[in-house]
């Protein structure tokens, strides 16, 4: 079901220094139905390391990928209003900035249903989708996005070259975390793109993952963090370079990197890079202290949950992810700490999340008494936007607990 890495995603090595062990931890992203139930369910080892070579953040453990995106992996489900709407800004930007028209090419890898090259298509710029998932992929032909389904690397890539299709932009968002090939779609990303194409890719931003502790950003999925550093020196090795680089506070940080098979680097590049090495990410001693820091996060709220459930009030969680089941995993809290979790979407509702096997609900059971005295915030990355939403709850007297970067009760919304 899962191999362990001996050597670098990145580069090969094998000097890879452990940062942080989570345990073994079951596969976040699949909620379980009552027969899943009552089977035992897998939990394979979580541990993140650090090569000190290249510099990347990866973890040890690569599930295989049948395991991890199974038919009714929720992928529809992760895609927000505020993301597709980000997604059109980038990608009109991208259409004046580049000049994009008919006789341009955009492709997108991991293109789910479409979202992201509905806005080119739209516009007369021919586009063309990758997605293995079936589902997604009948749903973007269904809406005109031309989609391959398959797995994007370096064959693929000689394949559509051969075939006359090159691309003047590559999209690929959340791609390169999640591929166990890191180095064979890096390759295939140099191959498929025009001598002035540019690949415009999202990576989880591994300072803001270590600055603020979020360590239940980090899954199975989740093979790779990337600093500037590690970036520029893997996509060189390839002989592309990064040309320019945006910090997007999406998804607790990331980075928008810009990558091309020639040119020099932007002054936000130059400036990154150099904030790094002043910092540290680049050696083992900026990440020393981040596992004794997790610790402390995961028994200061295991201890304040305790205590509230000590003068016999109630405590549900809010919003069922793949972090949540994470944070309550490895923390340590289940049905003895919580009364119950909900969620909004219909798909989640009526089962139950990995691991901890707390039953999911509609939001609505919030107000039907006996209501929680308290709401942890599993998706603290949206808190503001649920504190809003949770207006008749905050109302009635409900509090709430944010758990990261250090567990807090919050009683007021924020001001807006
Ligand atoms: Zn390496």
């Amino acid at each position: 079901m899962y191999k362990t890495i001996s050597a670098c995603r990145g580069c090969g090595r094998s000097t890879l220094r452990e940062i942080l062990a989570l345990g073994d931890m079951p596969l976040s992203n699949g909620l379980l139905s009552d027969s899943q139930l009552s089977q035992e369910e897998p939990k394979i080892p979580l541990t993140v390391v650090f090569c000190p070579a290249c510099s990347l953040v990866q973890i040890r453990e690569t599930v295989d990928p049948r395991v991890l995106f199974s038919p009714d992996y929720p992928y529809f489900s992760s895609v927000s209003d505020a993301w597709v709407g980000h997604c059109r800004d980038n990608a009109l930007e991208l259409i004046g900035s580049r000049n994009l028209g008919p006789s341009s090419r955009v492709v997108e890898i991991a293109s789910n249903d479409g979202y992201l090259l509905r806005n080119y298509a739209e516009r007369g710029i021919p586009v063309l989708g990758i997605d293995p998932a079936s589902g997604p992929a009948a749903v973007a032909r269904q809406n005109g996005i031309p989609t391959r389904e398959a797995f994007f690397g370096p064959d693929l890539a000689r394949t559509l070259v051969d075939e006359g299709i090159q691309a003047d932009v590559i999209h690929a968002n959340n791609v390169l975390a999640h591929v166990a090939d890191l180095i064979g779609v890096v390759n295939g990303m140099r191959t498929l793109l025009t001598d002035h194409g540019v690949a415009v890719i999202k990576v989880p931003y591994v300072r803001d993952l270590i600055d603020h502790c979020e360590f239940d950003t980090i899954y199975h999925e989740h093979l790779c963090y990337f600093s500037v550093t590690a970036v520029s020196r893997l996509i060189a090795q390839q002989g592309l370079v990064l040309q320019d680089v945006r910090r997007l506070p999406t998804h607790g940080g990331s980075l928008r990197l810009y990558v091309q098979r020639s040119g020099s680097p932007s002054v936000a590049v130059v400036r990154l890079l150099d904030e790094e090495r002043e910092l540290g990410v680049d050696r083992a001693g900026f990440y020393e202290d981040f596992a004794a820091r997790v610790r402390s996060i995961q028994t200061t709220l295991k201890e304040l949950l305790e205590s509230i459930k000590a003068r016999g009030e109630r405590i549900a969680g809010y919003a069922v992810s793949a972090k949540g089941a994470i944070l309550l995993n490895s923390s340590g809290i289940d049905g003895r700490l919580l009364d119950y979790v909900v969620d909004r979407s219909p798909h989640k509702q009526g089962k139950a999340m990995p691991g901890v096997h707390l039953r999911v609900y509609d939001p609505v059971k919030l107000l039907e008494p006996p209501s929680p005295d308290y709401l942890l915030l599993l998706a603290w990355n949206f808190k503001d936007e649920i504190m809003q939403q949770q207006k008749e709850y905050r109302n009635r007297g409900g509090r709430f607990i944010v758990p990261i970067p250090v567990p807090e009760i919050v009683a007021e919304p924020p001001a807006v």
